[in-house]
């Protein structure tokens, strides 16, 4: 077992053990995925399947606002790595968490395993999928280490990293309680992908995101995923305003219905443009969006460009929950 596996381990028992959490949101052992699904532990048994390794990629704040929401006013313990932390301070500092109401031990990233490059080096054959799901993983230097019973595999971390790894320059967990392992030296952001569309004409450019919305089949997946679209209900998704026995005839009528149900190029692009707008100055290009899109639309190109439209006022999403908001905050100049 990796020593952080086990700190882990003995932190997450100890406060569940002394009431100091109601539960703990973790990570557990890949079950049929080339990823490690999201784990809340609420019990001392449940805790025998908590892990950590370069597998983690899920984004656990997406499940705090609704653990400690008022109802349920659970004081919840869960892991973060730098992008996710980064998240957690916009919730906070939207005021949708309370510092007093976490737990949070923090993860020095070392970088997580793209699952589709993983699919390939099962494919290739060094070692089968079912070994692959039993192993235990460690981060050892360029590569990644996993453990069998009788053997080891490596899988070196370049070109096998998630994109959003590649180039991090927040590894480290900006706020946390307790922190497995020492600080990850940080790496040099680019925005390489942003720049060559930057380059295509505007009628290109316009062509190439025709393209990728027209196959956008809105399950909202994308929604569904990110940690700061939080709205109980959304402008889009008239659904989510609930019809009970009382909802009027009228009321049923005058539901508004910003766009179309049925995809289309048009509400597709409204749909997006939305949500891309209201995540200007809080996304933290933790990635999961782009991550869930079963129709491998690259969203992340478009939060990407408008991170690097923000930080040119010198300002970085998700590092100071005490600090001002971007979009609330003008200097005269601006
Ligand atoms: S973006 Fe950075 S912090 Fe987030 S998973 Fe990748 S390496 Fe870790
Ligand atoms: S928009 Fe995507 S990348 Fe940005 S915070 Fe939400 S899920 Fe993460
Ligand atoms: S996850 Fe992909 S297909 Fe689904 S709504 Fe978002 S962009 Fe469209």
């Amino acid at each position: 077992m990796s020593d952080r596996k086990k700190k882990l381990r003995t932190v997450a028992r100890r406060k569940l053990k002394e009431g100091g959490v109601d539960c703990f949101v973790g990570y557990q052992q890949p079950i049929n995925n080339l990823f490690s699904p999201p784990l809340i532990a609420e019990n001392l048994n449940d805790l025998e399947r908590l892990t950590v390794n370069p597998l983690s990629v899920g984004n656990l704040s997406l499940y705090l606002p609704d653990l400690t929401e008022e109802e349920n006013n659970q004081k919840v313990g869960v892991v973060v790595k730098g992008c996710d932390s980064r998240t957690l301070n916009v919730l906070l500092q939207e005021d949708v968490l309370k510092r007093e109401n976490l737990f949070i031990v923090g993860l020095p990233c070392k970088g997580i395993l793209d699952p589709s490059k993983l699919r390939e080096f099962c494919r290739e054959g060094e070692i089968s999928t079912e070994e692959f799901l039993s192993a235990d993983f460690s981060w050892g230097g360029d590569k990644v280490v996993g453990h069998l019973e009788e053997k080891e595999f490596e899988i070196p971390k370049e070109n096998n990293l998630l994109p959003k790894c590649r180039d991090c320059d927040y590894p480290n967990p900006i706020d946390c309680d307790v922190r497995l392992g020492s600080e990850v030296e940080p790496g040099e952001k680019n925005f390489d992908r942003v720049e060559e569309i930057e380059d295509f004409s505007l009628e290109e450019r316009w062509e190439y995101w025709e393209r990728m919305f027209d196959r956008c089949i809105r399950c909202y997946a994308c929604r569904s995923i990110c940690p700061l679209c939080y709205c109980e209900s959304c402008k889009v998704d008239p659904r989510d305003i609930p019809i009970t026995e009382d909802t009027t005839p009228e009321e049923k009528a005058n539901r508004p219905e910003w766009i179309e149900k049925v995809p289309n190029l048009c509400s597709n692009l409204f749909f997006h443009i939305l949500r891309i707008v209201h995540t200007a100055g809080r996304c933290v290009g933790c990635g999961e969006c782009e991550r869930a899109c079963p129709m491998d639309i690259p969203l992340t190109e478009l939060s990407q460009k408008l991170e690097k439209e923000v930080r040119k006022f010198d300002y970085v999403p998700g590092l100071d929950a005490e600090e001002d908001q971007f979009l609330t905050d003008y200097k005269e100049e601006e």
